[in-house]
């Protein structure tokens, strides 16, 4: 059974979400508060977290911040609940790290299908166990990358995009197609995030990092590697 942690101050909407997930076979636990949120994410390793930003304690930023920079946390996903009109935090939240966003208010049946898609592309099924592409080597067992023998601590849209890149050396790949590989489907806002994490992975890679490579009107590649 897949565990759900929401994160949500408002009891009844947290209650609402609760109810439905529960009916489609997901354990459920619910916390109104953000800091015992943070607690209870790293204390439980939640499958999914669904995560409202403003929150009494600690707000839905800073614990996506905290979860990013925890490694008992940076690969958990987070589906997070944002108002109407707040576009900006939208991409603020999904350039922190956040896997998706449902808005205020929302139908059960769509939050059912986010999870689902959420879950589901979080279930990583790699054609092999574990290879390599230069520098890089990927294991299946433990869904880790390393980068020159050290172990590289990504997100998992991070380590999503890494696993696609390195499975297609040399191919540039379009940015829709990578936004429906990551997200399940490509919009101005996901499409937008796409660039932001592709920097921060490159970061992430060093100097290895040119590896990656952006190609004008199409998206992105990883350098084929003889
Ligand atoms: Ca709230």
């Amino acid at each position: 059974m897949e565990k759900v942690l929401i994160i949500e101050d408002e009891v009844d909407i947290a209650q609402l979400v609760a109810f439905n997930l529960e009916r489609n076979g997901y354990l459920v636990d619910q916390v109104h508060d953000g800091r015992e949120g943070l607690k209870k994410i790293l204390k439980d390793q939640p499958d999914l977290v669904i995560l409202d930003l403003m929150l009494p304690g600690l707000d839905g930023y800073k614990i996506l911040k905290k979860m990013q920079r925890d490694p008992r946390s940076h690969s958990i996903p987070v589906l997070m609940l944002t108002a109407k009109s707040q576009i900006d935090d939208r991409l603020k939240g999904l350039e922190l790290g956040a896997d998706d966003y449902l808005t205020k208010p929302f139908s059960p049946k769509e939050l059912i299908l986010r999870a689902k898609a959420i879950l589901k592309r979080n279930r990583v099924t790699p054609g092999s166990s574990t290879f390599s592409h230069g520098p890089f080597h990927f294991d299946k067992d433990n869904l880790c990358f390393s980068l020159n023998q050290e172990p590289l601590s990504l997100s998992l849209i991070e380590f999503k995009l890494l696993l696609y890149l390195c499975q297609r050396p040399g191919q540039p790949q379009d940015r829709n197609d990578l936004l429906k590989v990551i997200w399940g489907y490509s919009d101005e806002i996901h499409s937008r995030t796409l660039d932001t994490h592709m920097k921060r992975l490159r970061q992430k890679l060093g100097q290895e990092g040119t590896l990656i490579e952006t190609i004008r009107g199409t998206g992105y590649q990883i350098r084929q590697i003889e």
